[in-house]
């Protein structure tokens, strides 16, 4: 079966990750970050999706860190209405921290606003609001590290151990039903945290495609995302 992904953030840049996996039977997106640093990419948060959010099936979640769960409140907003899928850590992580993200945009944009007034500017909005980020939290489906679940029809994943943060995984996808195709999506990995943290894990017998965040040094001018696919 056919695959393509596209890459919609964290490309010449280490934020706002989020891959789009595509077949003829279904779209599903792993993580949906938020990009963070300098204006030029803050200001990424705010362009339309590069896809119609409502057109997915699912969404895998590596882990809670907010570079890569950050729009997903944004993603429920504009219309997506499928499963968050995470484990369960990840689950109530999201839980604080995303309303919070929403807390942080309304006051950011409050304070922007008031600026906007005194100088005749029209008032922005925030990407999303606290209440929204608790209105996405609905979407969440929590599951444990090893299990096999059916995110969308045609393929099937599970979640490793990334030793990254509680919660975070590495998540290995099948696609097709007869010799399927696999493919490990790594999140972040690591660092070893001792006792706090098991070491990170993954699947026996390797997989077709290993796609691995890495750090560029600096995150580039020239616009990241989207626009970069790759078909298998
Ligand atoms: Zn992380």
């Amino acid at each position: 079966m056919p695959v393509v992904m596209k890459v919609c953030g964290a490309a010449r840049t280490v934020t706002g990750l989020s891959l789009l996996f595509e077949t003829a039977r279904s779209r599903v997106l792993v993580d949906c970050g938020m990009f963070q640093g300098p204006k030029t990419l803050k200001a990424l948060n705010y362009e339309p999706f590069p896809y119609d959010p409502a057109s997915l099936d699912a969404v895998l979640l590596t882990h809670a860190h907010i570079d890569h769960s950050g729009l997903l409140p944004k993603l429920v907003k504009q219309g997506f209405r499928g499963r968050i899928h995470a484990t369960e850590a990840t689950r109530d992580l999201c839980s604080v921290m995303l309303p919070d993200a929403g807390a942080i945009q309304e006051s950011e944009v409050d304070q922007l606003n008031r600026r906007n007034r005194r100088r005749g500017r029209e008032p922005v909005q925030p990407i999303y609001t606290a209440e929204d980020a608790d209105r996405a939290m609905v979407a969440f489906r929590a599951l444990r590290y090893g299990e096999w679940i059916t995110p969308a029809p045609g393929l099937r994943a599970r979640w490793w151990n990334a030793g990254h943060m509680l919660g975070s995984a590495s998540i290995e996808i099948e696609f097709g039903d007869e010799a399927p195709m696999r493919v490990l999506v790594s999140g972040d990995v690591g660092p070893d945290l001792g006792p706090m943290q098991r070491d990170a894990e993954g699947p026996q017998g390797g997989v077709d495609h290993a796609i691995l965040a890495t750090r560029t040094g600096r995150a580039s001018r020239r616009p990241p995302a989207a626009r970069r696919s790759r078909s298998w």
